[in-house]
């Protein structure tokens, strides 16, 4: 059966980017008589705001999908623990200390999300003492895995290539695991047969590819769709213009007609759909 998921980040309200993105993900479902997902992805200590759970299944309902709430990440940090420890004991995890300014001055390279991490804790070892991320070692899981191959439904056939990330972080130092881990134990757990997301994350397969297959987990399919974007080309962010849900929804707006609005890409004046896959957050 075809099971695909929303998994927003309780960290700022959901607004029309993210009804878009719930909008294909349970279409993509529908279209097979599956099954689609709503999963909390709350593990972002400092920016999580557990009380805005409530408005994203209220939102999802106004907008006429039908969900079923898988738990929230919150409750699943022992599975993260034990396939981080999993990694560490094939010896393909290495702590690291380095902090982000520690890393913009030493990496000269700029990967995905950012400048990659130069290797510094991997040849040296972290400061002792100091608080510590665990980090992949990239060159040695691509070493080990091989190979790897995935397929986006939209853009076709894709060779893995998680190496451009470098050494990611798998266990953060201010959080239980990263996105890169949670979210892949998580599909595979909730048996998400198509990924479904916004283009803006399609690099982060890469590494959940690889990921699958370190940790020996089924491999889905992917469905990168495009992202709204402003009249600037940028994505749409909670941070700026874009106004939340949650707010229309209160204002009493037909939720059924944004949605409906949304699947034939009439959008607001100066709201696009781009497929870029650089996109500003
Ligand atoms: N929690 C992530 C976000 O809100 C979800 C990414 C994904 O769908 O994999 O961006």
């Amino acid at each position: 059966m075809t099971v695909t998921r929303f998994a927003p980040s309780p960290n700022g309200p959901l607004h029309l980017g993210h009804a878009f993105s719930a909008i294909v993900a349970h279409d993509r479902a529908k279209r097979d008589h599956g099954l689609f997902l709503l999963r909390i992805e709350d593990i972002d200590g400092a920016r999580s705001r557990p009380e805005l759970a409530q408005d994203f299944r209220a939102d999802l309902a106004w907008l006429g999908l039908d969900f079923r709430e898988v738990p929230p990440q919150s409750e699943r940090i022992g599975r993260y623990r034990a396939a981080a420890d999993l990694l560490r004991d094939k010896g393909l995890l290495y702590p690291c200390s380095c902090t982000r300014a520690e890393i913009a001055a030493a990496a000269h390279v700029s990967g995905p999300d950012g400048p990659i991490y130069p290797g510094t804790c991997r040849v040296y070892g972290p400061k002792p003492g100091a608080d510590v991320a665990w980090r992949l070692d990239m060159n040695r899981a691509v070493e080990l895995a091989g190979p790897l191959e995935w397929t986006d439904e939209r853009r076709g056939p894709q060779m893995a290539r998680p190496g451009l990330f470098g050494d990611v972080v798998l266990w953060r130092k201010d959080a239980p695991a990263s996105y890169h881990l949670a979210a892949t134990l998580d599909d595979a757990a909730d048996g998400v047969t198509h990924v479904t997301r916004g283009v803006d994350l399609f690099n982060a397969s890469h590494v959940h590819r690889l990921l699958q297959h370190l940790l020996g987990l089924p491999v889905p399919v992917w469905h990168h769709h495009p992202v709204l974007v402003d009249a600037g080309g940028r994505k749409l962010a909670k941070r700026r213009d874009a106004p939340a849900l949650a707010d229309r929804r209160r204002a009493g707006e037909d939720g059924l007609a944004i949605a409906a609005a949304v699947r034939t890409a009439r959008f607001d004046t100066g709201i696009s759909l781009s497929d870029a896959l650089d996109q500003q957050a």
